[in-house]
């Protein structure tokens, strides 16, 4: 009886035990009857190297990458794609013959949940909440697809550096600036669609949203890269007042289908990772 897969892929971060992607990749795999397996792999970041040297004589095909490691990892790979240049992270690795090469899943499942739900970014007016990781990605979906973009962060700089990087791809419409009261009440009088990309709303900020229920309006479309807990506060308080709210669950499923089509060259069978994700959020939650 064979017992070993004839590859290997996995998330490497820290934390990861909660993370749903071994149960969508592992499904995802057997659908397309591939013998290939999807682990965990909880990193510190002084253990980044070794783990990314072993990708090799472990046979480990390809890893996804998540916080905090999806900038330093850059250092011990040897190529990227355009996207996770632009970006300057990456969150999905294959290994190609030995020789790695990054990738940024993350602006693509971004730029396949505006297709999904029918947004067109052209002339949008979107303001980003945060200029972390996941702004960067969706920054550059954004702009990319010929939105308005402002950015609000709590470091003034990280605004205006996240801003400035994206002006250069949009001269005039995007701005960075720092999140308080007033830049947040002036743009959001300004703004078509809101993207929370901080993690307030999960973990030990659950409940809480930076958005006062007051500056919601039905005409907003609202979306938060948070997928646990499946409504946020700020998604509450938005569905209170008439706006329409997307949560990150389906981002999260998109930018792994991408990864298993980066990984695989097949189609990557979106529903069923759904299924699955949704399924590992419940579990998670007994
Ligand atoms: P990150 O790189 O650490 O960036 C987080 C951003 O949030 C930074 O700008 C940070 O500001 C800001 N922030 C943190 N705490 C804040 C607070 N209390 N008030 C205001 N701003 C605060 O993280 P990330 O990778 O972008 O992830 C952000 C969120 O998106 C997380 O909840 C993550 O789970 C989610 N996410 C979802 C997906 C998906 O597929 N759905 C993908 C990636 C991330 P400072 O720089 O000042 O700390």
């Amino acid at each position: 009886m064979k017992t070993i897969p004839d590859a290997l892929f996995g998330l490497i971060g820290f934390p990861v035990s909660h993370s749903v992607s071994p149960a969508m990749q592992n499904a995802a795999f057997k659908h397309c009857k591939l013998d290939y397996l999807y682990l965990t792999i909880a990193a510190k970041p002084e253990e980044l190297q070794n783990v990314i040297a072993s990708m090799g004589p472990l046979n480990i095909r390809g890893l996804n990458v998540t916080i905090p490691h999806k900038i330093e990892v850059i250092k011990y790979i040897d190529s990227l794609d355009p996207a996770a240049e632009k970006i300057g992270a990456v969150n999905t690795i294959v290994n190609e013959n030995g020789r790695l090469k990054g990738y940024n899943t993350d602006f693509g499942g971004f730029v396949r949940l505006l297709e999904h739900n029918r947004i067109a970014p052209a002339q949008q007016r979107f303001t980003l909440l945060g200029a972390g990781g996941s702004a960067h990605a969706i920054a550059l979906a954004v702009c990319n697809l010929g939105g308005h973009l402002t950015v609000l962060a709590r470091q003034e700089e990280k605004a205006k550096d996240l801003a400035g990087k994206m002006c250069l791809r949009l001269s005039g419409k995007t701005q960075g600036l720092e999140l308080n009261d007033t830049n947040l009440e002036e743009a959001l009088a300004d703004t078509d669609v809101i993207v929370n990309c901080t993690p307030v709303g999960m973990g030990n900020l659950a409940g809480q949203s930076l958005i006062p229920p007051r500056l919601l309006r039905p005409d907003l479309t609202v979306i938060d890269a948070i997928y646990n807990p499946c409504k946020t506060r700020l998604l509450e308080d938005a569905e209170k007042r008439g706006a329409r709210i997307i949560n990150g669950l389906e981002m999260l499923v998109w930018q792994g289908a991408m990864s298993f089509e980066i990984w695989t060259n097949q189609k990557a069978p979106f529903r069923l990772m759904m299924k699955e994700a949704e399924l590992a959020l419940d579990e998670n939650k007994k």
